[in-house]
């Protein structure tokens, strides 16, 4: 039975310790069998990679460790909700089980900003503030049927 707690309490101590060194106050911890395979804070402050949040540092050190992108068997621990961009890349990691000790309403009362990217992210495309928009091209092949055909389908 994995500790959840003490990992919690190990990411939320990476997250603190990010704040006292002038970072942003999130820190993750990823398992596996029983195993911590990452540690990571937050590293914007330090690399100004806008997405340099705690869990996707996690998961990159995670998947360079283990040396495979899909971490099915991974659990990921993290001091604040995953954020979307986090969340997606856990997803796309194959991820099944996350934890997370404060939540973004909590991070929102702070004036931390993620909570509302959710929001956002529920409304249509041309109802969320980002324009990103669907732009047809004609005449060029298409990367998914180059892709398609390259995997024999
Ligand atoms: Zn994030």
């Amino acid at each position: 039975m994995p500790d959840h707690e003490s990992y919690l309490r190990e990411a939320t101590e990476l997250a603190l310790a990010n704040v006292a060194e002038g970072g942003s106050p999130y820190g993750a911890v990823i398992v596996a069998e029983g195993r911590v395979v990452a540690r990571a804070a937050n590293r914007i402050h330090a690399t100004n990679d806008p997405t340099d949040h705690a869990e996707m540092v996690a998961l990159r050190a995670a998947s360079q460790s283990l040396g495979r992108p899909k971490l099915a068997d991974c659990i990921v621990y993290a001091s604040g909700r995953p954020c979307p961009m986090c969340h997606a890349a856990m997803r796309f990691a194959g991820i099944e089980q996350g934890y997370f000790a404060f939540t973004a309403e909590e991070a929102e009362a702070e004036g931390l900003v993620s909570a509302g990217i959710y929001a956002e992210l529920c409304r249509p495309l041309d109802e969320q503030p980002m324009q990103v928009r669907h732009y047809p091209l004609t005449g060029e092949p298409s990367p998914y049927r180059a892709w398609a055909e390259r995997k024999g389908r």
